[in-house]
């Protein structure tokens, strides 16, 4: 899989600089578009994916059922980052006639023809950082770790951080108020910080890589691939326990795990 480095990002964590990149593989683009929405889609509230030899595109209603707003996005694989400020938006409008005017979604053909594409969103996520904090500053959520939007995990990976957290500060901060305990509040907040790379970070790690995995599925593939993705789909849908198998299982590293395995508590 290509990847683009596409600039060098200093961050400075108490006196430890991390230099590190961001890193960027596809684009995005979508909207809000007014049209008549199909009633089956409102009943349902369906959000739909369709995956094809092209790239990708979703859609899904989104205001209350009697809305005629209908939400969609497009992403894609791009060798180069698109200049923000000046989009040309009837190259994009072409380029995403080009990637999706062929397919048989009708919803699709619809919405090709009713949107206006003034905005380009580039998707990034960040590469592994070494630890997720030192001396008082501590990253949880995207600041620490930004997945990529296929993996659906971005709220819920910074939820869990959180919590862990939590759960680390309510166990060594007491400890720091003890005063026939000698660790202080700098150690307490030290050994947080380290508790929750520990715990956290493999899980998060191999979201990612599954993200990657799936992110190929987004991109324009030979007519091979195509329906060797489409029998994936088909597998995933029809056969869910193999699918769960083929996509594998991405184990919770629990806090009390954590506890008896260093001798903390
Ligand atoms: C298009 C898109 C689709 C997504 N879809 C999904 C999905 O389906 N499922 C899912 O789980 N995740 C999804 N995500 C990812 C998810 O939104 C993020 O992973 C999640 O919001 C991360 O939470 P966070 O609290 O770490 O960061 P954020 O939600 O980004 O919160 C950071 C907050 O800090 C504020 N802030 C920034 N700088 C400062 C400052 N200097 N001072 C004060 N405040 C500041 C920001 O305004 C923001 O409110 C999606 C993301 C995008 C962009």
């Amino acid at each position: 899989m290509s990847e683009f480095f596409l600039f060098v990002y200093l961050l400075e964590i108490g006196n430890i600089s991390l230099l590190t990149t961001f890193v960027r593989e596809f684009c995005g683009i979508g909207s809000f578009v007014d049209m008549d929405i199909p009633q089956e889609l409102i009943d349902d509230k369906s959000m739909v994916f369709t995956f094809g030899p092209t790239g990708f595109f979703g859609y899904s209603p989104a205001g209350p059922p009697s809305g005629r707003s209908l939400l969609w996005w497009s992403n894609w694989e791009t060798p180069a980052v698109p200049d923000r400020t000046a989009i040309d938006t009837a190259d994009i409008k072409r380029q995403l006639i080009e990637r999706h005017g062929t397919w048989a979604d009708p919803i699709i053909q619809d919405i090709l023809q009713n949107v206006t594409v003034d905005s380009i969103y580039p998707i990034w996520t960040t590469p592994d950082l070494p630890h997720w904090g030192e001396t008082g500053a501590v990253l949880i959520g995207d600041a620490a770790h930004a997945l990529q939007p296929t993996t659906g995990q971005g709220s819920s990976q910074a939820l869990e951080d959180s919590q862990t957290l939590a759960l680390l500060l309510a166990h060594y901060l007491p400890r720091a108020e003890d005063p026939n305990d000698e660790l202080t509040t700098a150690d307490a907040i030290k050994l947080t910080a380290k508790g929750l790379y520990e715990i956290r970070r493999p899980r998060v790690a191999r979201i990612k890589a599954r993200g990657r995995t799936l992110d190929k599925t987004k991109k324009s593939v030979n007519i091979v691939l195509e329906y060797s993705l489409y029998a994936f789909m088909w597998l995933l849908t029809n056969v869910p326990a193999l699918g769960k198998l083929a996509l594998r299982k991405v184990s919770l590293r629990s806090f009390a795990d954590y506890g008896r395995q260093t001798g903390s508590w």
